[in-house]
């Protein structure tokens, strides 16, 4: 299914990094931001197949809103762009997690992990 990414400004921190994809067949938005970890999507419902989830001829909706907690930003020494990730917004989930990342860096000799968390 096609889709089309744009860059917006964040509807919570306000920053130009958040990124809407847009599926214009189904009419599904994710977006998220890559400065404070907020996450959006308002996608139809589906069964654990993957197929939509039809009552009395409708499909049926499914919205979610999350404020973030910051993100994490893995670079590949030599590489070209980097992967990013949202941190957890539970604080003893986020603290477990940045722990493992570390790990992970430690592990990995060529990759570098920035963590930014957002404090607003
Ligand atoms: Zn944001």
């Amino acid at each position: 299914m096609g889709s089309v990414q744009s860059n917006i400004n964040c509807p919570d921190c306000g920053s130009d990094r958040a990124i809407e994809d847009y599926h214009y067949k189904s009419g599904e938005v994710y977006i998220t931001c890559q400065k404070c970890g907020y996450y959006y999507h308002n996608v139809i419902k589906r069964d654990d197949a993957g197929k939509p989830i039809i009552v009395n001829g409708e499909y049926q909706w499914e919205e979610k809103k999350q404020h973030g907690a910051g993100i994490y930003e893995i670079h590949r020494k030599g590489g070209i762009g980097y992967g990013v990730g949202t941190l957890e917004v539970d604080e003893k989930k986020r603290k477990k997690q940045i722990q493992d990342l570390k790990e992970y860096e430690k592990k990995e000799e060529d990759i570098t992990i920035k963590i930014k968390e957002y404090k607003r």
